[in-house]
């Protein structure tokens, strides 16, 4: 049988990861096309829920676990005027729930493997789909918004501007126990995410408006916050401040032909739950298992089925999950009418195990129950 020719373009997370998942199925041939600019480097951390850490290490053979930094309880806590309430605790006896690396980190661990897999490497950008022809399959991980995809999707998105910033950054700081927090805050929700044993990093999605009004002492504003939910006393300094506008992007149509698009362009959402890269890593999971079952039985890719059937089964759970972010966004949001009700049922969640229980599975392993 013809080998199959398969085409990745994009360097970012979901790119190298696709091009690793994909490398060794039976009668395909690979090309990776990274952009020939040199880019400033990825300052974020990325949170991994156990089930897509297990696969990654299944792709990545010289797997450095020391770089994922696991986490075995979530704190959820609730900002009202006088208190901050803990309404909820996950965790699972001794089972790690979750794993944070640098993003920076995460990608150089990637390339290293892509190299030492033989993966092809093409450097350029590209700048029309017809000039890759001779490929069987063309996946586009080229990050939230390309003139690219324009022929792909047709604009037809469920989207919204939540006219927010997530600020992201980083706090070198011994502090004991040190554990991974959700805060939902008056000023909007902010994650501590623990990447060593002595830094965290944090996110905190504030709106546009507010990021301008303390835009020139913003990291006095952030440092008095985090001293303040964490109890620290002496001073703290940030670094690698960024910030990213925040919008809900959820494609409706995945494929034309036999380009598809993958990676944050087919599901951008809010980063509130940390599920962004988490809901790529299952749709490569998925593209690579549709694949192999293709290639293993020698049929010639006969695309718009692979793709097809792709989209079946990842397009429902991506909006889902995007909606169901958005509106934990929107319950969490101040709302002086709503808040004395939302802290009688919050500080009641803890005893529904329940609740928990699926809450967890659902950020693990989305919504496959097997
Ligand atoms: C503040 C924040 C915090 C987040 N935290 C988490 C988290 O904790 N957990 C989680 O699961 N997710 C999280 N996410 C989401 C996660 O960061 C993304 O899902 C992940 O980085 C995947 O991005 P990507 O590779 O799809 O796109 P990108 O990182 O944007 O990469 C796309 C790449 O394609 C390249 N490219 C574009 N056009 C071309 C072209 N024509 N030719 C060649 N190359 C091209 C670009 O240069 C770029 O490098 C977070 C997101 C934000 C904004």
């Amino acid at each position: 049988m013809k080998k199959q020719r398969i085409c990745i373009i994009g360097d970012g997370l979901s790119g190298l990861t696709s091009a690793l998942a994909l490398k060794n199925l039976q009668n395909i041939e690979l090309d990776l096309i990274l952009n020939e600019k040199k880019k400033i480097g990825d300052t974020r951390t990325t949170a991994i829920s156990e089930s897509n850490f297990q696969f990654l290490k299944t792709i990545i053979k010289n797997f450095n676990s020391k770089l994922f930094w696991p986490s075995k309880n979530i704190e959820l806590f609730f900002e009202t005027s006088k208190e901050q309430i803990n309404f909820l605790n996950f965790e699972e006896g001794e089972k790690n729930l979750m794993y944070v690396c640098e993003n920076k980190k995460f990608k150089s661990l990637l390339l290293r493997e892509i190299k030492l897999k033989k993966i092809k490497i093409l450097k350029k950008k590209v700048s029309n789909l017809n000039a890759l022809k001779n490929y069987d399959l063309i996946i586009m991980c080229l990050g939230t918004k390309s003139p690219l995809y324009n022929k792909v999707t047709n604009g037809r998105t469920i989207g919204k501007d939540y006219k927010e910033l997530a600020l992201t950054g980083q706090i070198e700081k011994n502090l004991k126990f040190m554990k991974a927090g959700q805060y939902f805050l008056k000023d909007g929700p902010l994650a501590i995410l623990p990447f060593s044993k002595n830094k965290f990093s944090f996110v905190w999605t504030i709106s546009k408006d507010l990021f301008q009004s303390k835009s020139k002492n913003i990291k006095n504003f952030i440092e008095k916050k985090i001293k303040n939910i964490l109890k620290i006393n002496e001073n703290i300094k940030i670094k690698h401040l960024k910030s990213y506008p925040i919008k809900l992007n959820l494609e409706t149509k995945y494929f034309n032909d036999n380009a598809l698009v993958l990676g944050d362009g087919l599901h951008r959402v809010h980063p509130v739950a940390g599920q962004g890269f988490n809901l790529v890593l299952r749709d490569i999971k998925q593209l690579k298992e549709i694949i192999n079952y293709y290639s293993v039985l020698g049929i010639q890719f006969d695309n718009s089925q692979i793709l097809n059937e792709f989209t079946k089964n990842r397009k429902p759970e991506n909006i889902l999950l995007g909606l169901g972010i958005d509106v934990t966004r929107s319950f969490f949001k101040k709302n002086n009418y709503l808040d004395p009700v939302k802290k009688i049922f919050l500080k009641n969640l803890n005893r529904i195990p329940y609740l928990k229980k699926i809450s967890l599975k659902i950020s693990d392993t989305g919504l496959n129950f097997n």
